[in-house]
């Protein structure tokens, strides 16, 4: 493969300026590819001594190939990282936030490596309870929970839930009450902080649906009303969820600080102590070059510096922290493959053009890049190939023209029907948007680990769509 200067020989400047010119466009980025990930000797991509051309012929395309000692290491790291961190501290537990991926497997490999379980409805519940997660390491989100999901969740023993509003405390007391159970709670508070990626705003005020307000008083009004029906709730803690897809620990310093703070006010004004809290999740990880993420080590010794610096400052004791990772635990162990149909190459005027390939699903099983303009990678999986690297655009087969799965990325210029190709880091927030919009059928879900493909969700059929059409 010959290297060459960004835009000296292709011809083609249409590449975005965080996308560099590949040096070997056969090669796997660092830090973008799940840990067993390489080429096989064949040049065959290779995910838990599985090649990626057996998976196709296998279970078909596309499908999500899910490196299962990837996501358990990733999980155990964050365990482990975040236990050690905090050990001198009050303690710390890590909730592996379900919404991002979740099914019977994930849910038990969790609770076999130490993790608590986040679950948002009724139906993440289901899949927790069926996958007989131990219920006192469940925690229940929600900010419009309808009566039967919390009955559910009493009756299952729940360990926390965590309440959104101040309406939330009256329907959740009354229940309780009528269940007979006293479930433990947490309050979310929204403390003004907004964090994405490298940037984060910290305002007085919130205009969004989660959470009770801080700066308005609500916060501690909802404390005083928990409080006030003890019989029923047990008061935890605090919960605060910042953001997503965040690379410092900038924002939840401002974040953790205001709610250490609410936790000085509550001792000061309702003489209440506040035993724990809960920080939510939100840590980033690496899509492609422009992403810079830092290890679970580094968060930990970076948060709970933070923590012990702000309790010590406001002369409370340190409540045990939790953390609900959904994202750093699930999507880089896991890559969506794909088998390559029409391949279009479209003039843009000039000396420009885009090469467009097109798969074999698109927006139904990834809506990152439509809905978030997600930036994702791509390789050639079934081969290499030393033709000369051209900007490509990913598309699915959906009729939608912002039916994008990746926007800019180099591929081999003879990319071309039957190949296969991968998108790395498809793990969270993919199979769980997933749609069948144009009655697609839903993708598998099969877990690779030596040499062994097991399913995990299979492919949805026609039948199975069919079977919810009343005629
Ligand atoms: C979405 C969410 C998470 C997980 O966020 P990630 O970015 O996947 O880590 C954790 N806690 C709450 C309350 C959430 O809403």
């Amino acid at each position: 493969m010959r290297a060459h200067e960004a835009g000296a020989l292709h011809g083609n400047d249409i590449a975005p300026t965080w996308l560099p010119y590949p040096q070997d466009v056969n090669a796997l980025l660092p830090g973008l590819w799940s840990q067993t990930t390489a080429r096989g000797a064949d040049g065959a991509l290779e995910v838990g001594g599985v090649s990626a051309l057996r998976i196709a012929e296998e279970v078909g395309t596309p499908a999500f190939v899910l490196d299962e000692d990837d996501m358990r290491t990733r999980a155990l790291r964050f365990r482990e990282a975040f236990t050690e961190a905090f050990r001198p501290l009050s303690g710390a537990d890590i909730y592996y936030a379900g919404k991002s991926f979740l099914c019977v497997a994930v849910a038990r490999w969790m609770e076999e490596d130490g993790l608590g379980l986040d679950v948002c409805t009724g139906g993440e519940l289901a899949v927790a309870l069926r996958a007989g997660f131990p219920p006192e390491r469940l925690a229940l989100h929600g900010n419009n929970k309808s009566d039967a999901e919390i009955r559910r969740a009493l009756e299952a023993g729940v360990g926390r839930i965590v309440i959104d509003s101040l309406e939330e405390i009256d329907q959740l007391a009354r229940l309780a009450r009528e269940s007979g159970a006293r479930p433990a709670v947490m309050l979310r508070i929204t403390t003004g902080v907004e964090a994405h990626t490298h940037e984060f705003i910290a305002t007085s005020h919130e205009d969004q649906k989660f959470g009770i307000s801080l700066a308005s008083g609500d916060a501690l009004e909802a404390l005083r009303r928990v409080l006030a029906q003890e019989d029923a709730l047990e008061l935890l803690g605090l919960h605060s969820h910042i953001g997503s897809q965040i690379f410092d620990t900038g924002g939840f310093e401002v974040a953790a600080r205001r709610i250490l703070g609410l936790v000085a006010q509550v001792r000061d004004e309702l003489g209440a102590t506040i035993t724990h809290l809960d920080l939510g999740g939100g840590f980033g990880v690496m899509y492609n070059t422009q992403h810079t993420p830092q290890t679970p080590e580094a968060l930990a010794t970076g948060i709970s510096t933070i923590i012990e610096k702000g309790c010590l400052d406001l002369e409370i004791e340190i409540p045990r922290v939790a953390f609900e990772p959904g994202r750093a635990i699930a999507g880089p162990s896991t890559q969506t493959l794909y088998t390559v149909g029409t391949v279009k190459d479209v003039q843009l005027g000039g000396q420009q053009h885009r090469l467009y390939v097109a798969v074999d699903g698109g927006m139904s099983d990834n809506i990152r890049t439509a809905l978030y303009d997600a930036d994702y990678s791509t390789l050639l999986a079934s081969r290499v190939s030393d033709a000369q690297p051209q900007v490509v655009r990913v598309v699915g087969k959906h009729c939608e023209s912002g039916d994008i799965i990746v926007k800019d990325e180099y591929l081999p210029g003879d990319v071309g029907r039957g190949d296969l190709i991968s998108v790395p880091v498809t793990g969270a927030y993919c199979y769980s948007l997933a749609s069948n919009y144009n009655h697609v059928p839903r993708p598998p879900v099969v877990a690779v680990k030596d040499g062994r493909i097991t399913t995990l969700l299979r492919r949805e059929t026609e039948e199975d769509l069919l079977g919810l059409d009343a005629g």
